[in-house]
């Protein structure tokens, strides 16, 4: 039978997005929309210890950011509303007692003091504390207690549900990535569901109940999700609603880019790259900021292939993908079980590829704010001109008014000796006397006569100097490409000669004429 395909990606709000839950939600769009689907985001804030202000904006804007649109959430509103829930927070208390009434759950009372004696005397002994078939009935609880006590503590509300697991159980299921996965629930345990002194769910039932009235077919989710979903398969088979079980995914580990173990926040500062989509800023602590992609520099789209490709293997050598082909291509079948390790350069490469395929109008348009910040003033179509001359030399849009900053403001001679002494030296200073100077400014004079000032005669101008001269190309090029940018890594020295115009070269080379005059007597 085919299923209506609802898919939706649950975060807890407790921080920062991590990169791993950004690309959950891009599976679960991809798969969503590949079947007409629809995708809805659900915000997970039960647990209110660990809630963060300012972190269900965070999931939002980042999906925005990103271009991951949703079909229903708490922005968007829906039909399985509300979507957020703590505002769902009547529904859940009903499905307990159906629980604790049909004898598959029962009501806690062990004081939390009491819990952890009991876990602190088992590990002593080199066990495990389970609250479980084994040790249930040796506890305080309505199983164990009399009516009075019970209804004492319900009246209180000094009371947990707990799930009722039957000792030496196979639960299986099929799992979209992981195929047949079965657990004993004799490695399980009566897990809380529900809290009478808050009256809120617990992560597990809040989790199962939403996604059977919200009419989820699919739950794609991490792998850390996966030793709870016995649990979640049985709260199914309890409540009722067996045909109504979604089918599980559940995602591989995005790994440390050194292998071994989970990509964590501390891997971000430690290996200086981000691991949130955008920065986040702790709220309790101003100094704690998450370095996102977005401030990084990088292109939504870049982002977005980079992480389909994290544990996703489209099974050919294409990696460059748009949304629409990763819709169109993406499977389950090619998921891949194990971790996938996160690479920061590749993640850069993507980026750079994505500069290199943009429009010259699109990079204009990406670059200008920063244009503005760095207080620059050029027209549109000088910046599509930096555009087409630097889209293959720079890794981020950021780039554009930093590693080309010369295309906007004089060049650093200092800091260029600094950083390419070796080539000034060799290339230029060797080579520099009265008599070089003199043939320079002469090419200058030449180059000033020019009635169209276009890289193309520009060059032949220089040719014919060369000719005229004697000199070389090497003899020539380093003097100018150094004497306007400051680097010997630019772009095509007549195409910025071209851009830079006529006032601009002359300035430039003045000064830089005075500069290996100075660095001569220097030496
Ligand atoms: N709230 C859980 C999380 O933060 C959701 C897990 C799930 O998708 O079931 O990851």
């Amino acid at each position: 039978m085919h299923k209506t395909v609802r898919v939706r990606f649950a975060p807890s709000p407790t921080g920062a997005l991590h990169i791993g839950g950004v690309r959950t939600a891009l599976y679960n769009y991809l798969f969503a929309k590949q079947h007409g689907g629809t995708i809805i985001l659900r915000i997970e804030d039960t647990d209110t210890v660990r809630f963060v202000p300012g972190a269900e904006e965070y999931i939002n804007s980042s999906l925005e950011w990103l271009g991951i649109t949703l079909d229903e959430g708490v922005k968007q509103g829906g039909e399985y509303g509300p979507y957020r829930q703590s505002d769902r927070k009547d529904i859940y208390a009903k499905y307990a007692t159906q629980l604790v009434e049909a004898g598959l759950a029962y009501y806690a009372f062990d004081a939390s003091a009491q819990l952890d004696a009991l876990r602190s005397q088992a590990e002593a002994a080199g066990n495990v504390f389970k609250y479980d078939a084994s040790t249930r009935m040796s506890l305080d609880n309505s199983l164990t207690q009399p009516e009075s006590v019970v209804q004492a503590h319900l009246a209180s509300g000094d009371y947990v549900v707990r799930i009722k697991l039957n000792a030496d159980e196979i639960v299986s299921f099929t799992d979209m990535i992981r195929e047949e996965v079965s657990f004993n629930t004799n490695d399980m345990d009566d897990k809380v569901l529900f809290k009478g002194s808050t009256q809120m769910p617990t992560y597990h039932l809040a989790n199962v109940v939403d996604d059977y009235l919200m009419k989820i077919s699919h739950v794609i989710r991490g792998e850390e999700w996966l030793p709870s979903t016995p649990l979640h398969v049985l709260l199914y088979r309890y409540l009722g609603w067996e045909d109504a079980r979604p089918t599980f995914a559940h995602l591989p580990l995005i790994l440390r880019p050194t292998g071994g173990g989970k990509l964590s926040k501390r891997d971000g500062a430690k290996f200086n790259m981000p691991v949130f989509p955008m920065d986040f800023v702790n709220p309790n602590n101003p100094e704690d900021v998450a370095q996102g992609f977005r401030e990084w520099g990088f292109e939504p789209d870049a982002v977005l292939n980079f992480l389909a490709l994290l544990g996703w293997n489209p099974g050919t050598n294409q990696e460059i993908f748009s949304l629409d082909e990763m819709v169109q291509l993406f499977s389950f079948d090619r998921v891949s079980k194990s971790g996938a390790r996160f690479d920061f350069d590749k993640a850069k490469w993507f980026n750079q590829q994505y500069i290199m395929q943009s429009s010259n109008e699109m990079l204009a348009d990406a670059m200008q704010p920063y244009v503005e910040a760095a207080g620059y003033e050029v027209s549109k179509a000088y910046l599509q001109k930096v555009a087409g001359m630097m889209k293959e030399r720079v890794g981020f849009i950021t780039e554009f008014t930093t590693n080309g900053y010369y295309l906007f403001t004089e060049p650093d001679y200092e800091a260029m000796q600094a950083n390419e002494g070796k080539d000034f030296n060799k290339k230029v200073l060797k080579k520099w006397d009265t008599a070089r100077k003199a043939q320079f400014e002469s090419l200058l004079v030449n180059m000033a006569t020019l009635t169209t000032f276009e890289a193309a005669p520009i060059k032949t101008c220089v040719e014919a100097f060369i000719a005229e001269t004697g000199l070389g190309f090497g003899d020539v090029l380093p003097v100018l490409r150094l004497g306007l940018s400051g680097t010997m890594r630019g772009p095509d020295v007549f195409e910025m000669i071209e851009l830079l115009g006529k006032d601009v070269l002359n300035n430039r080379m003045k000064q830089f004429f005075a500069f290996c005059d100075n660095a001569l007597s220097a030496n």
